[in-house]
Parts: C-alpha cells; structure tokens; sequence
C-alpha cells in the first residue's frame, strides 16, 4: 500500500470524436444502464470512464494509465496512436485543504481546514489513496437456457 498520494489528477474520457468513433468501430466501448464507457482495469479493480464525467485519481494511477491507453486512429499501419485519456487540471491534496473547510466526500462542514484535513484522512482515506469509487463489478445474472421440452 502507498503512502497517501496528495498530488490528484482530473482524467476524463477524450472528447475527440475521432478517437471516440475509433473507440466504439473496435469495440471498446462497453454499455452498462448509465450509458456508454470505457474500461480499464488497475490493481484488479474495473474504473469506468465516460464522457463529460471526470474522475479525479492519484498522480500515480494518472501517469499509469496514460501511459498504456492508447488507440490507433485509422488504418492500422498508417494511422496515429492516440491517448484515450485526457488529464485536465492537477492539484495537491493539501492545497485544496487549505482553503477550503467543506468535505468534498459528504459535503460535511468543519471549523477549520485542518479540521477538514483530520476528517478527511480519518473518514476517506481510501478514497483518495485507492482509485476514487470502486466500481462494482455488475454481475450479470446467470443465464438461464432454456431447457429443450422433453416430450
Ligand atoms: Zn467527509
């Protein structure tokens, strides 16, 4: 387990619809009852990303996964690799602390920002340590075939 990672990115899907068309002709756009999303998976665990819909994740996680989400747009041998994700602003954990006294995680108020701090590390740590809302993985229930009548 890493120590708390302080510096955060905001990563959101790419809003270029080349590499969204790109995305969706090879099939890696997947689609549960929120809409359409694209999956990847660190440390075993499922983060969906959709479009306009931010997630904010540890500098680590970041870098990780730009560093291996990539599409060719085109052809295959003449087209571009392209990133499938976008960072937008990063920011460190103990600056946003600092002038705020609101709790992001359940809009909670306290007193002062090293309150907030103290309620932060105490009541969210693994979320923002870990990426950010885990996602259940929704198991699909077990389809049932249809038994041939026996007559
Ligand atoms: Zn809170």
């Amino acid at each position: 387990m890493s120590d708390l990672e302080m510096e955060q990115v905001r990563m959101t899907l790419t809003d270029d619809p080349s590499v969204l068309t790109a995305l969706r002709t090879r099939k890696q756009m997947k689609r549960d009852a929120d809409g359409e999303y694209y999956s990847v998976v660190f440390n075993s665990q499922e983060l969906r990303f959709r479009e306009n819909q931010p997630r904010v994740l540890g500098k680590t996680i970041a870098s990780a996964l730009m560093r291996s989400n990539y599409i060719i747009v085109g052809d295959d041998l003449t087209g571009d690799m392209v990133h499938i994700l976008k960072p937008h602003d990063s920011y460190n954990l103990n600056d946003l602390i600092a002038e705020q006294q609101t709790c992001d995680y359940c809009k909670k108020q306290f007193e002062t920002p090293k309150r907030l701090a103290a309620h932060m590390l105490d009541a969210h740590r693994e979320e923002f340590e870990e990426p950010s809302t885990p996602e259940q993985v929704v198991k699909e229930p077990a389809k049932t075939r249809a038994t041939p009548k026996s007559n």
